[in-house]
């Protein structure tokens, strides 16, 4: 296909623009400010400012074009189909975000007298009484600020554990090959070595392996299931079973929980502490669109290590606490986070809850189970699925269908955005060579995902017919097309310097 240009640079409405330091020209101005009168008293102690900051004088039009056109380069969940295995990237419902928005909350300041912030309160205990409720799980830390910060969490409280038990010499963790990169990333931080798991051929753990590296060293595992690859660890039980017995504590990375949310009873799996990725699971805003939060449930072993601050019922109403002296017998190994945790995703993920209702996300679970089984029987015949049998919330599919056709996953994946699809996550998890991992959740419409796998089984024929040039050339219809990635990752240019860039 021919290249197209445009003597603009620009691609139908799609509009090239240079930097915003580049545009505009001396004296435009976009607001019309009186000149200050002479000043007499000096109230900055000399320090004001002597030279110009170098901002670029625009109209008000330039400024806001800018900017639209930033926020339209920004693709979200908003914009289309996300299948990004491993993220549960599911609508956030605008009455979440309304909840959030309500004045009452937003204008809290977090230094306000208990008695002032009641409701607050209620909103942080509410949402942990359904988590608990939810897991079977008897104590929850809320404060975590994201998945990773909730295993680190999880595991902060096991090395409490252990230390208080004397039991310090449990330096290390095993974590399975196929674990998100926070699993051992989060072990290491805690001081611990990280022991790999390897994977069965059904894409589970290795039970006998992890039995054999069980002992008295172990301090603890970490687990995710659904795991990495959308299965069900069938032999949990067991795993739970030998780990307790070897003294260790079991981590449940639980990332994955929209799969069985509303199913399963965490507490019923042997697990000791599990974060939840309220941002997934609850469906806030997560990845470009905002903060996420990792409430952290823990076993009857763990609660007393939990962190600081705690919401607890008092006589005159809720009360948090915030120092060790005032947590009665606990012992709280610490904070993990300023303030109370992330408050606006607390908010959105109690609306979720309270909309959906108990019923409501027990269908959550079973649709996003459904959906990406639809993808799985409608690809698995032009793509190769990584394991037999059905999967969980997210299906596998790995690079074999690709042998001898010079395309690569990364090829492959460029193409889908030339159509109008975000790419899947690509590469992850490690256990399998050239991984595509698509998750559909359970929001979209049996349309979208018709239109995806009609484009894939396209793709997929045309790379069969030996179509390498056209993969290896995507995307060719993006402003931007193939970085160099990791240059861009390790040597990004971040800022813009006054004249660097002429000549
Ligand atoms: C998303 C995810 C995490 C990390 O969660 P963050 O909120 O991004 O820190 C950990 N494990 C798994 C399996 C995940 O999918």
């Amino acid at each position: 296909m021919a290249e197209i240009t445009t003597f603009s640079g620009n691609r139908g409405l799609q509009l090239e623009e240079p930097l915003i330091f580049e545009q505009g020209c001396p004296g435009r101005i976009g607001v019309d400010i009186a000149e200050p009168g002479p000043i007499d008293e000096d109230r900055l102690g000399g320090l004001a400012r002597k030279g110009t900051i170098g901002l670029p004088d625009l109209s008000e039009p330039q400024v806001v074009r800018h900017y639209t056109r930033l926020s339209q380069k920004n693709y979200g969940i908003d914009s289309g189909f996300y299948p990004l295995g491993s993220c549960t990237m599911k609508h956030n419902p605008r009455l979440s975000e309304k909840m959030a928005r309500l004045p009452g909350l937003v204008d809290l300041h977090p230094f306000q007298p208990r008695s002032t912030v009641q409701g607050a309160l209620e909103v942080i205990d509410l949402l942990a009484h359904w988590l608990k409720g939810l897991t079977g799980m008897p104590a929850v830390a809320m404060s975590p600020a994201a998945g990773a910060h909730g295993e680190w969490c999880g595991l902060m409280a096991i090395r409490a554990y252990h230390d208080d038990h004397g039991d310090s010499q449990r330096t290390r963790v095993l974590v399975p090959e196929s674990a998100h990169g926070t699993n051992p990333a989060t072990a290491a931080m805690c001081g611990y070595s990280v022991d790999p798991v390897p994977a069965t051929e059904r894409g589970r753990v290795d039970v006998a392996a992890l039995k054999a590296k069980l002992g008295p060293d172990v301090a603890c595992i970490m687990v995710t299931n659904p795991n990495t690859c959308g299965l069900f660890e069938d032999e949990i039980l067991d795993i739970a079973q030998a780990t307790h017995e070897a003294g260790a504590f079991f981590y449940c990375d639980g990332a994955n929980y929209n799969a069985i949310v509303g199913r399963v009873k965490i507490a019923d799996l042997g697990v000791d502490a599990m974060h939840i990725n309220l941002h997934k699971t609850f469906s806030t805003p997560h990845g470009g669109g905002g903060p996420g939060a990792g409430p952290t449930v823990l076993s009857e072993k763990l609660a007393a290590y939990a962190p600081l601050p705690f919401v607890v019922h008092g006589a005159g109403g809720l009360e948090l606490v915030e120092h060790a002296e005032q947590a009665g017998g606990a012992k709280p190994f610490g904070r993990v986070k300023g303030y109370h945790g992330q408050f606006g995703v607390f908010i959105r993920a109690l609306a979720y809850i309270l909309s959906m209702g108990a019923d409501g996300l027990r269908q959550t679970s079973g649709d996003a189970v459904l959906n990406a089984n639809y993808l799985l029987a409608s690809l698995k015949d032009v793509l190769s699925a990584s394991f037999d049998g059905p999967c969980m919330h997210e299906c596998l599919f790995d690079d074999r269908f690709l042998k001898d056709s010079g395309i690569t996953t990364l090829d492959f994946a460029k193409m889908l955005i030339d159509e109008g699809f975000h790419p899947m996550t690509m590469y992850f998890p490690l256990v399998v060579h050239g991984a595509l991992l698509m998750e559909p959740t359970e929001t979209e419409a049996k349309e979208t995902l018709d239109g995806f796998i009609a484009v894939i089984r396209a793709l997929a024929a045309k790379a069969k017919a030996g179509e390498a040039d056209d993969f290896k050339a995507a995307p060719r219809l993006t402003p931007r097309r193939r970085l160099d990635e990791t240059q861009a990752a390790r040597v990004p240019v971040l800022r813009w310097k006054h004249g660097a860039n002429e000549g």
